[in-house]
């Protein structure tokens, strides 16, 4: 089974429900592992005493041009989405914008001259690390001023799944928003939880995960945390059955927060909560 942790936007705890969620299991007698996706400040690791396996580097392929060969023609430009080929045949002047690169080989394909081949570049990183000497705990980390980490986050998809003979449960840190990066990790899961807490911008930023949640044909249910803070309009627009548990907005528990501590691990009531929190997750699940 492997559950996606999302959220439309940052900051509404969704690192808390993954890492609290992978921690109960552990405890439980399953067998998790956890893959922190949000590839672009990754720190549900941080909340865990691991012992490091190993670093991957990431590499993708960027084009370089031989200005000998080019003719300026610009077509690789044209055929660039991402504006990644900067060209002015006037000043007889192109370059590649190595930084908004993706990696998708269209300029070279595009160019008719051969002028084009590709150098690798490093896009990030991805750590594999053991937890309690048997859970799996992989990050997916890019390189700063790299513009997607989609690569990246391919890639720590990729080794979890080439290890992922004993996993009973995957547990995936989504990075924040409904772009490239969102949909490319939670197209991995089979069942995604949304965080969102009870407030106008939560309830903004849960409709658009929703909606492309929708439309990505995917099951998903909500857990809205800090809930008592701001209104119920949350709860006017989400259908009951797919609220899979409330967190109260609770000094206490920001406090274990903010040490980097688990609440889970401090408080069983809440251990067994997480544990409700999957057996909710199996059963609409399997409802749907
Ligand atoms: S590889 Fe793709 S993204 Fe990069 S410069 Fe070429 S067309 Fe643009
Ligand atoms: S398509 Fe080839 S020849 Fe044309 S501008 Fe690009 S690199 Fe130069």
């Amino acid at each position: 089974m492997k559950i996606a942790i999302a959220s439309g936007k940052g900051g509404t705890g969704k690192t808390f429900v993954a890492t609290n969620l992978f921690y109960s299991l552990s405890t439980f007698g399953n067998h998790p592992a956890l893959v922190d996706c949000d590839a672009e400040a990754p720190n549900a690791l941080a909340f865990f005493k691991t012992e490091l396996l190993n670093v991957s580097e990431v590499m993708q392929d960027v084009p370089v041009i031989n200005k000998d060969a080019c003719v300026l023609c610009g077509k690789c430009a044209e055929w660039c989405n991402y504006n990644a080929i900067f060209i002015l045949p006037p000043a007889k002047f192109i370059r590649v914008i190595e930084d908004l690169c993706h990696g998708c080989g269209a300029c070279t394909i595009a160019c008719e001259y051969n002028a084009i081949t590709e150098k690798k570049v490093i896009v990030g990183k991805v750590s594999k690390s053991l937890f309690n000497d048997k859970y799996l705990m992989l990050e997916a980390k890019t390189e700063i001023g790299v513009m997607s980490p989609v690569p990246v986050i391919k890639e720590a998809l990729k080794t979890v799944r080439d290890n992922s003979e004993i996993v009973q449960t995957l547990i995936i840190d989504a990075p924040p928003g409904t772009s490239c990066p969102f949909i490319q990790t939670v197209n991995e899961a089979d069942f995604v939880v949304l965080v969102t807490e009870p407030t106008p911008f939560g309830l903004s930023d849960l409709k658009q995960s929703v909606e492309t949640l929708n439309s990505m044909k995917k099951p998903y249910g909500v857990v809205i945390n800090r809930a008592g803070l701001g209104n119920n309009d949350i709860f006017n627009y989400v259908e009951k059955e797919k609220i899979l548990m409330e967190i109260p907005f609770s000094k206490d528990i920001a406090s274990i927060y903010s040490k980097g501590k688990i609440l889970s691990e401090e408080d069983s009531v809440y251990a067994e909560k997480f544990i409700e929190l999957y057996n909710k997750i199996i059963k609409v699940y399997e409802n749907v």
